[in-house]
């Protein structure tokens, strides 16, 4: 399969809103595996992506969360923005999904402010409803219908399929916020735009369509409904075989409103042959509510009441192992933050020096080529202390360790404020690299110039009574090497030290400087 190819049969992944969760992971795991094959990353990281998206869907939210971590950080580093708006979608959803609404709200939040001409109309419109949802879901309705009609309209200019999604979503949430007039309305019109586009509704749509009219007693309707709903189901390429459990309770809601209890009831039994079957928990907890309706319906109290003590039981048992999943998830995921913190650190700590604090060679290796390629302006500078082995040897190599962090200081201080960009690394020993990017070597001279004096000038003499402190430094702009590159340069910096120590030490030499010399050298 080639990159394109499997851009294309990701995109149906991503671009979809229902899944049979299952199959979907099995297929983005070979999805990924065939990016690496190719080498491509980006295609790597989407198919990683549709996994977290699966795995929380299948259940395995732990995982889910764990895995986003390093989608997330790979989207950042690589300024991957369609991904990175993807992947705060997704972690809205884990959030709402552990009861976070306030995390489910920021990161649905940030999946709309990085859409941009480059996401696909599916992205517009989906990414603007699940922050409505978000809304509801932190208690603003107010907000949420706003920001529904904003993406309704939206979906219309663009006549785009997204809009069902929205219609459905919208109607579900009005509906369970009591609202039945509004929820009966969007019902509707999701219903008609349907037939008027010839796009079939999914059986989850269809489920929401049925519970609003069941709502509204329009039982008759209901019944049809579902029956389409379950249709669509049996053909199986839409959603995952458990969501069947929840149309057949619909179904039997509808049946009791008709008086068809008999069928209710058989519905009913069948949803509790899945859910026991399935270990569908939620379903079960409506199977038994709509069990205790029944057996009122049908006049039979007792068996009501046991039914509705039944109820009772189970849903507080799945209240108390969905807060214990969430207390499991939530550690997981602390876990992982903290995992990354730690790996963080000890990466920060590997390029720096431990005597200084100043960056080390291992940071100028990975941050200079990059500043060389892209900066014609860029001025390095080696800094050298004079005679420092006199330090060492007549007061001490602890006093030696001192003046090598006081330098370390006066350099860091001058460099940020005369360069924010810039920075000093400690190269080894008593050697030191100032990098000074967008600063031409002229202006870069007389700066160094500036931090010799500096050094020479500080009160030494409480820390080297005698013996004075001074630098010898050699300075290198991008021009100066023979070619843009890291060795080349640090070459030139070392020559030009290695000319400020034999002209006399304390002093900074630039390739101007050499030039002035040979000039002169000429003359005489
Ligand atoms: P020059 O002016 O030619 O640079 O003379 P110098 O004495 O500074 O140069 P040389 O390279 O001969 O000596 C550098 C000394 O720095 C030798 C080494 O013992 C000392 N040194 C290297 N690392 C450290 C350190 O971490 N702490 C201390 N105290 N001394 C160190
Ligand atoms: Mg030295
Ligand atoms: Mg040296």
């Amino acid at each position: 399969m080639d990159a394109e190819t499997l851009s294309t049969v990701l995109l149906t992944i991503e671009d979809r809103r229902s899944w049979d969760a299952h199959a979907e992971l099995g297929r983005s795991i070979e999805l990924e595996q065939a990016a690496n094959r190719l080498g491509d990353e980006l295609l790597a990281a989407r198919a990683r992506l549709c996994q977290v998206n699966m795995r929380m869907r299948c259940g395995d939210v732990a995982a889910a969360a764990e895995q986003i971590w390093h989608v997330h950080q790979w989207a950042v580093e690589h300024d991957a923005r369609q991904l990175l708006a993807r992947t705060h979608l997704v972690w809205s959803a884990i959030h709402l999904h552990l009861g976070d609404a306030e995390q489910g709200l920021e990161h649905a939040v940030l999946a709309v402010e990085l859409l941009d001409a480059d996401s696909t109309e599916h992205m517009q419109i989906w990414h603007r409803t699940k922050l409505a949802d978000a809304l509801y879901f932190a208690d603003d309705l107010e907000t949420a219908r706003v920001r529904y009609a904003q993406a309704e309209e939206l979906a219309l200019q663009l006549g785009s399929p997204a809009l069902l999604c929205l219609l459905n979503n919208y109607a579900y949430v009005e509906s369970s916020s009591g609202n039945k007039a509004h929820a009966v309305e969007l019902a509707a019109r999701l219903q008609q735009l349907s037939a008027e586009w010839d796009i079939p509704l999914e059986p989850a749509f269809l489920d929401t369509i049925g519970s609003i009219q069941v709502a509204d007693g329009q039982f008759a309707a209901a019944e049809r409904t579902i029956r389409l709903c379950l249709e669509q189901h049996a053909e199986g390429k839409w959603d995952d075989a458990n969501d069947m459990a929840q149309y057949l309770v619909t179904l039997a809601q509808a049946q009791r409103g008709l008086g068809k209890f008999d069928e209710a009831q058989a519905n009913l039994d069948e949803a509790l042959r899945q859910c026991e079957e399935r270990d569908l928990g939620e379903s079960l907890v409506r199977m038994h509510q709509e069990q205790a309706e029944l057996h009122a319906a049908r006049g039979d109290f007792a068996a009501a009441f046991a039914a509705h003590k039944t109820f009772f039981e189970v849903y507080h048992q799945q209240q108390s192992l969905q807060r214990e999943a969430r207390a499991r998830t939530r550690q997981a995921m602390f876990e992982t933050a903290e995992a990354r913190q730690e790996a963080e650190r000890f990466r920060e700590q590997a390029r720096r020096d431990p005597l200084t604090g100043l960056h080390n060679r291992r940071f100028v290796d990975e941050r200079l080529p990059g500043l060389i390629r892209t900066d014609p302006a860029l001025t390095v500078a080696l800094v050298d202390l004079d005679h420092f082995k006199q330090i060492n040897d007549q007061l001490s190599h602890d006093v030696g360790d001192q003046v090598l962090v006081r330098v370390a200081q006066v350099l860091a201080r001058e460099v940020a404020a005369a360069c924010p960009e810039g920075f000093v690394a400690r190269m080894g020993g008593e050697e030191f690299l100032v990098v000074l990017p967008g600063m031409p070597a002229p202006r870069a001279t007389a700066c160094l110039n500036g931090i010799r004096r500096t050094i020479r000038n500080q009160y030494w003499s409480p820390i080297t009574r005698h013996l004075p402190v001074t630098v010898s430094i050699g300075v290198a702009a991008s021009g100066d090497a023979p070619e843009r590159a890291q060795a080349p340069l640090l070459s030139t910096a070392d020559s030009h030290l290695y000319a400020a120590k034999h002209g006399g030490r304390d002093r900074v030499v630039s390739a101007a400087d050499l030039r002035g010399y040979a000039g002169h050298a000429s003359a005489a």
